[in-house]
């Protein structure tokens, strides 16, 4: 089986660890095998992003933005290939990623291009007599980026394109399952970025992400990932006060009111609650239903359910791939073996008779406020249903979690639409719609879900110092 190899200063470079498999989730084959890269490796590729840092925060935001857009032609050259083997890596339906994921990369990148050439500092003048001051937005330095496996490749973007664009070199270190096309993206890179902008390191949390985050040598480090690791992150960062941008979890409540088209409604919910087989930090998987349509909604969701296509993930019309790995389907399974009484799982639930690590989609009714599966990030096919009676007590369900990233509510009120999204903590409240992105917008969270932004210019300033010069006239 082939061995990945990493990107540093500008070349594959064979690891002199200890490998581990990597598999596909849809058949459970070994895929390739990836170092568990040492602190010394993570040690040279920020050696090689600290001698590239002077020529590429020097380097015009033209130049820079002309990397991006050669770097979003690239993506878009070989996205047939990049598709497949993120399909294989993640196990992805191949439709999903063909159709929304790389035409979303492109875009992503192309937008920081864009971005890169237009960053602003606020005004300068004359605020003592006799001096000029004004604003420089700077890059940070040198940045350690941590992805997770639900979109391996989208999130490293979302994680280079701000930090390229404002001038940053990067050390980015893909999670332990899914290292495949992260690396490919940085060989591909490797062709248009001058030497040791951007490395990738492959391996686990520890010892590899370990290293990278405590490396005296980074200026900053950003996270996407699990709350849990999102705190040992900003624990390990304090030591040297590196500056922390933290993407986590999230439990996006989803309030339905009585007013709705609700099967239109439905089919998004379910569409957006299964999508990437419920493993997205916004994934429309908690649903508060109004009473009246409590039994409609529930039943309407397990039609959705019953209705998608699972199994391969190369035939183009399956719409529910496996998760991710053995060890999260013995976790989603964990949630389900713990329902409490009182709730009922009204469709799904088990295992499809498929080699892969699948779950079946999933509906659970009957579920209380404080019940585990309504609280804690389920990150599977799992959609869970509650009922309300009135719209104070579902804004006060729907923010009693730790989480705040994404949110939606369903109603055709304006008024109502408009008071409960400016009641709910979230770092994104979609109106009659849950999940669509846009580059220009923020994506981000309140509360435990982290703080920094992706995506939009609010992500190309976190990636920024701002200086203050002032200039003695006499
Ligand atoms: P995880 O926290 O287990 O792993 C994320 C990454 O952190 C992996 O690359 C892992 O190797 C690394 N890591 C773990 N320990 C580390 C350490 N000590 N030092 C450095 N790196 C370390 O999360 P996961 O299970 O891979 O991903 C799923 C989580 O990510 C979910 O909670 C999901 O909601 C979240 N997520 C959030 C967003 C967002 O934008 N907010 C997007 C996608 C996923």
């Amino acid at each position: 089986m082939a061995t990945l190899e990493n990107l540093i200063d500008g070349e594959l470079i064979a690891s002199q660890a200890d490998t581990e498999p990597v598999f596909n989730p849809a058949t459970a084959a070994e895929l390739a095998q990836a170092p568990r890269t040492t602190a010394e490796e993570v040690d040279a590729a920020v050696g090689a992003a600290r001698r590239a840092f002077a020529g590429w925060s020097n380097a015009t935001p033209a130049a820079r933005a002309q990397a991006l857009l050669s770097l979003a032609d690239a993506i878009e050259e070989h996205a047939t290939e990049l598709a497949h083997a993120e399909a294989a890596n993640a196990g992805k339906p191949i439709a999903a990623v063909t159709a929304d994921e790389i035409p979303v990369m492109a875009d992503n990148l192309r937008f920081f291009a864009g971005a890169a050439r237009c960053l602003e500092g606020r005004s300068g003048g004359e605020y003592m007599e006799g001096y000029t001051s004004f604003v420089r937005r700077e890059a940070v330095g040198v940045i350690g980026q941590v992805t997770p496996w639900n979109y391996p490749l989208m999130m490293a973007i979302w994680k280079i394109g701000p930090a390229l664009a404002a001038g940053n070199t990067v050390v980015l270190k893909p999670a332990e399952t899914t290292p495949i096309t992260t690396l490919r993206l940085a060989e591909l890179a490797a062709d248009i970025l001058p030497r040791g902008v951007f490395n990738v390191v492959a391996g686990p949390g520890n010892p590899t992400g370990q290293a990278l985050i405590a490396h005296p040598d980074v200026d900053m480090v950003a996270l996407t990932g699990s709350v849990e690791t999102g705190k040992h992150v900003a624990r390990t960062a304090a030591d040297s006060v590196k500056r922390v941008h933290l993407e986590l979890g999230g439990k996006a409540p989803v309030l339905v009111f009585d007013d709705v088209d609700l099967d239109g409604a439905l089919a998004t919910i379910a569409g957006t609650g299964y999508y990437n087989a419920g493993q997205d930090c916004t994934a429309a998987t908690r649903v508060l239903a109004h009473a009246s349509v409590y039994d409609d909604v529930v039943s309407g969701l397990a039609g959705q359910a019953q209705g998608l296509v699972i199994g391969d993930t190369l035939a183009p019309d399956t719409t529910l791939g496996p998760v991710n790995s053995a060890r999260q389907r013995e976790r989603v399974e964990g949630f389900l073996a713990r329902k409490p009484d009182h709730a009922e799982i009204v469709t799904g639930g088990g295992e499809p008779d498929l080699a892969g690590f699948y779950v079946e989609p999933t509906v659970v009714a009957g579920l209380q406020q404080g019940d585990e599966m309504i609280s804690r990030e389920i990150f599977g096919p799992v959609i869970t249903v509650q009922p309300f009676g009135d719209e104070e007590r579902a804004i006060e369900w729907a923010n009693a979690t730790p989480y705040g990233l994404a949110s939606s509510v369903w109603t055709r009120d304006v008024g109502r639409a408009l008071r409960v999204a400016k009641a709910l903590r979230f770092g994104c409240v979609w109106i009659n719609d849950h999940i669509p992105l846009v580059s220009e917008m923020p994506h981000g969270g309140f509360k435990q879900s982290g703080y920094g932004k992706d995506l939009s210019v609010y992500s190309l300033e976190d990636y920024t110092v701002v200086k203050h010069v002032m200039a003695n006239l006499a």
